[in-house]
């Protein structure tokens, strides 16, 4: 039957170093996890196909890029065409926490006023967390994003709540006439 109507949807993940950015991807699309880690060569990316409803379906392009400095050469294309910004910083670190409004500040200069969504990972390991859920609000309020959540890619713990969530701002924001 013809009708068929296909979006894509590119989401870029930012976030310091082993916060848990490939993980919640991995988590998302493959429901796997991997305590080993393996760090980011450039940039990783991910697609997940999402029916809304049978006429309808929307692709979520995932990309999630090192934190290293020394890969600065790959942020144009890599914020290029970008629909919505995921923040991750690690509950268990606070420096992620801090670096969080750095990234805000880049990702502002390369995709201005994009939906954002601020993480705190690993709720699994509730006995070292550092940043409490009330300061997680307050920083989720001051850049202006549109959720926070506490996720764990481990026991996959609101991993399908965040993409939805933010599947969702997106259909409303992009898809008409549904
Ligand atoms: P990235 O550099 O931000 O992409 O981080 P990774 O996804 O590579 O994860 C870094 C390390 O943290 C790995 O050893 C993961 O197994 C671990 N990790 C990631 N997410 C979680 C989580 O939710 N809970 C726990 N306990 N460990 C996690």
């Amino acid at each position: 039957m013809s009708g068929l109507r296909e979006y894509i949807f590119k989401i870029v993940i930012l976030g310091d170093g082993k916060v848990g950015k490939t993980s919640l991807v991995l988590q998302y699309t493959e429901h796997k996890f991997n305590e080993n880690y393996i760090m980011s060569i450039g940039a990783n990316f991910a697609i997940k196909m999402v029916h809304v409803k049978d006429n309808t379906i929307i692709r979520l392009q995932l990309w999630d890029l090192a934190g290293q400095q020394h890969f600065q050469f790959v942020r144009p294309s890599f914020y290029r065409g970008a629909f919505a910004s995921i923040f991750v910083f690690d509950l268990t670190r606070r420096d992620s926490f801090n670096s969080i409004r750095k990234w805000k500040e880049e990702c502002d200069q390369y995709v201005p006023g994009i939906p954002l969504v601020l993480v705190g990972n690993k709720s699994d390991l509730n006995d070292e967390r550092v940043v409490s859920r009330r300061e997680g609000q307050a920083l989720s309020l001051e850049i202006g994003s549109d959720y926070y959540y506490e996720t764990s890619a481990k026991t996959a713990d609101n991993i399908e709540k965040l993409f939805l969530d933010i599947t969702d701002t997106l259909i409303e924001k992009h898809i008409t006439n549904r």
